[in-house]
């Protein structure tokens, strides 16, 4: 049987093909005026995309350069600051908080859960420099109340900077940035963007340039004031991804045409299709008998489910890849054989949802000896399609 590569991987997704032709065709020089025109042009977009009147910076790196740079540019040693952790994406920010060597209080919920948030006020302190967590905990599946725990710093540490790690959070989750009064949003280009990994991109608010002139940290590569400076007249300080940048410019272009041209209303379509993809798979994992890992605080970006007591969760990873070319993660860390992942987020429709869960009841029936029936699972994300979508 030909057999399809299917990536349902968190980060990286699949690529829109849009973006790739865009990314193949990029060969430009950085110090000119085309380049100028796509670089102002897709940071325009990304303004749009997050969601924010605040800058928005592109960095050429992963993810986590944007997470150091939130540290690095904003506190001093010896600053307090507060994480709120529930996974693998929580414990960086406290590795990288005591790195540049930070005072840091946590906030820790067991894996699969989020926040207690009157655990989260009393932990807050009016002398926390800055607080630090995820939109969606990428390790786990959950997804966190941004909104709430925003409101809770207005009222108990109105002075500390929100800094929410949004790299599988934008495009899954609908954001009020300024409303909330996020002070960075981070996000990476090889999730909901839809092309490779090796952009890092955030929103930064006024009282996070204030506090970034009194930051003591040396800084250099990622010094986002320098960056600021040359987004102004169209440049980055280094050279920049420019054939990323191309293809982050046509899969926003995308993201718009799927909304008549409408950035912002393609971003909560975007969110929307996650949400949906993301209840369709609970459905039809809950209907195949497998327990969900983060059953109170699902994310729409990706799902986490258990497997049952004695197996090994590595085996429906390994089946799924060699029996249909489909791509999962298994768990992070101490959940590894334990949990798998699949997501959601970025260039997946519903079709590829109905797809995995008709893989899924295989894989649940011969590499797990569940009984199954065949197409209870895709019957189930039927039903919570036929319910969401209007025909
Ligand atoms: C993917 C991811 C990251 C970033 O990781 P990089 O490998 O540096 O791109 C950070 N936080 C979350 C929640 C993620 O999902």
């Amino acid at each position: 049987m030909i057999r399809k590569t299917r990536l349902f991987t968190p980060g990286p997704t699949p690529l829109l093909p849009a973006a790739q032709f865009a990314m193949a065709a990029a060969d430009m020089h950085h110090r000119t005026p085309e380049f100028r025109a796509l670089f102002q042009k897709v940071l325009a977009q990304l303004k749009v995309f997050v969601g924010t009147q605040n800058d928005v910076l592109l960095l050429s790196s992963s993810g986590t350069g944007a997470m150091e740079a939130s540290v690095s540019n904003l506190t001093s040693p010896g600053d307090r600051v507060l994480v709120l952790t529930a996974g693998k994406f929580g414990e960086r920010w406290i590795d990288l908080a005591k790195a540049f060597g930070c005072d840091v209080d946590v906030v820790k919920v067991p894996y699969g859960q989020t926040f207690d948030l009157a655990q989260v006020k009393k932990a807050l302190k009016p002398e926390h420099r800055a607080v630090y967590l995820q939109a969606t905990e990428t390790s786990t599946a959950v997804r966190h109340d941004v909104e709430a725990i925003a409101k809770l710093l207005k009222e108990n540490a109105p002075e500390a900077l929100l800094v929410v790690d949004g790299i599988t959070g934008l495009g899954t989750t609908h954001f009020d940035v300024d409303g909330w009064g996020i002070d960075i949003l981070i996000g990476g280009s090889q999730k909901a963007v839809m092309i490779p990994p090796g952009l890092a991109y955030l929103s930064v608010s006024e009282k996070a340039w204030a506090a970034m002139e009194k930051s003591k940290n040396p800084r250099y590569y990622f010094d986002l004031r320098k960056e600021r400076k040359n987004a102004v007249k169209g440049e980055s300080a280094y050279t920049p991804a420019v054939a990323l940048i191309a293809g982050l410019g046509a899969a926003l272009d995308y993201i718009a045409g799927q909304a008549g041209g409408d950035l912002e209303k393609g971003r909560i379509a975007l969110v929307d299709n996650a949400q949906v993809n993301a209840a369709a798979t609970r459905a039809g994992l809950v209907a195949l008998g497998f327990t969900l890992f983060a059953p109170t605080a699902p994310a729409a970006a990706a799902t986490a489910v258990a497997v049952p007591e004695g197996m090994n969760s590595g085996d429906v990873v390994k089946a799924l890849k060699t029996r249909f070319a489909l791509v999962t993660a298994n768990g992070q860390g101490e959940m590894q054989g334990k949990i798998f992942r699949v997501a959601h987020l970025g260039f997946f429709d519903y079709l590829d949802t109905v797809a995995f869960l008709g893989a899924m009841e295989h894989i649940a029936k011969d590499t797990l000896g569940l009984p199954v029936k065949y197409g209870e699972a895709v019957a189930a994300a039927q039903e919570v399609f036929a319910k969401e979508v209007k025909a």
